[in-house]
């Protein structure tokens, strides 16, 4: 990517978006699209084909359109396989007419079957049964890759897929009904902190792993790899460190200085037993990731104290001039 590529953000309003666009933003891109909330979403195919024809952007970031914790994947799967696959269809295909460079689609570590053996390599996928607690979503996020491979088959596109660990970081979730667990349990923390509440509940045994990745060095090494992957080949990133949930919620209860007791709530579901990326494939290029969970977890947790749960300070930043009806140009 050149400083002036014209480069599209979808979904700029999610944590993954907003984090990319800060990274550009820091990076002095000067040609960063958007598309407003107010102009719809990217289940609408009409205004996606439309902005793609109109605006020609050369390089399309595309992360998901909705995401959510172990309990939203349960309540809302309709939801989670609608809006993701209708989305990323629209987004795909009118990026191929519309002649983009290169496409970066952002997948998840729950593509990988359930008994995956750990660390989950790329060449795992579709090679065993999901975990049943987010299989609409993965399975969203299993025909997105196909569809990326699929035209770069027969189109000769650039579309690279990328398979994040949980992301965490600000503008996360923290609605404990809906996020995913590290933003779940620091909103629940500082709840519990404040009103001087006796515990924390911990949802399931807590012996389940989750490698998590800050989202700022998701951001970095999408960056990296749009400039220097080319392959059709899924291509995974992650921290190479995983920790048990009960773990995790130790961490935070410290980094917010929490003096209560962490109760766990075994009626709630534990999904994936261990979720580890190997991650041989993104070091051997060059790229590790540079924030520790310890500092990452203080960061978000200080994010939450100033901002709580207004997920939309970051679009509402980002979106800035608005070039035509249907387009944010971000500074
Ligand atoms: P997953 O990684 O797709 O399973 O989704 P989550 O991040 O929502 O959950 C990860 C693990 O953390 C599961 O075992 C949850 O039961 C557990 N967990 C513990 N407390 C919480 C909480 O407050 N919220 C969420 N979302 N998960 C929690």
């Amino acid at each position: 990517m050149e400083k002036d590529s014209r480069i599209f953000v979808a979904c700029h309003e999610t944590m993954i978006g907003a984090a990319i666009l800060r990274r550009l933003r820091v990076d002095d891109f000067g040609n960063v699209l958007t598309i407003p909330i107010s102009s719809g979403d990217l289940t609408d195919q009409k205004m996606v084909a439309k902005f793609f024809m109109e605006e020609r952007p050369e390089y399309v970031f595309l992360p998901s359109a909705k995401v959510g914790g172990i309990l939203a994947n349960s309540r809302y799967p309709a939801e989670f396989i609608y809006t993701n696959i209708q989305s990323q269809t629209n987004v795909v295909h009118a990026a191929w007419r519309a002649g983009v460079k290169k496409l970066l689609f952002f997948a998840s570590s729950c593509v990988y079957p359930k008994s995956c053996p750990q660390p989950m390599r790329e060449n795992s996928l579709l090679t065993g049964k999901l975990e049943p607690t987010n299989e609409p979503y993965a399975i969203a996020k299993i025909a997105g890759i196909e569809m990326c491979q699929s035209y770069n088959r027969q189109y000769s596109a650039n579309f690279i897929s990328v398979v994040p660990a949980d992301v965490y970081g600000p503008a996360d979730d923290f609605n404990p009904e809906t996020g995913h667990v590290l933003a779940a349990l620091i909103a629940k923390t500082h709840r519990a902190k404040t009103l001087r509440e006796p515990e924390v509940v911990v949802w399931g045994t807590g012996s389940p792993r989750r490698e998590c990745l800050h989202v700022d060095d998701l951001a970095d090494a999408c960056l990296f790899l749009m400039n220097s992957y080319d392959s059709p080949e899924l291509i995974n990133i992650g921290s190479g460190e995983d920790i048990p949930i009960s773990e995790m919620a130790k961490l935070i209860v410290r980094i917010a200085g929490f003096e209560g007791k962490l109760v766990f709530d075994h009626s709630k579901p534990d999904g994936m037993p261990r979720k580890l990326l190997d991650t041989t494939r993104l070091k051997a290029l060059g790229w590790s990731p540079k924030i520790s969970l310890e500092d990452g977890i203080r960061k978000t947790y200080e994010w939450f104290t100033l901002h709580g749960t207004e997920r939309k300070t970051h679009s509402a930043e980002s979106t800035g001039r608005i070039g035509s009806a249907s387009v944010g140009h971000a500074p």
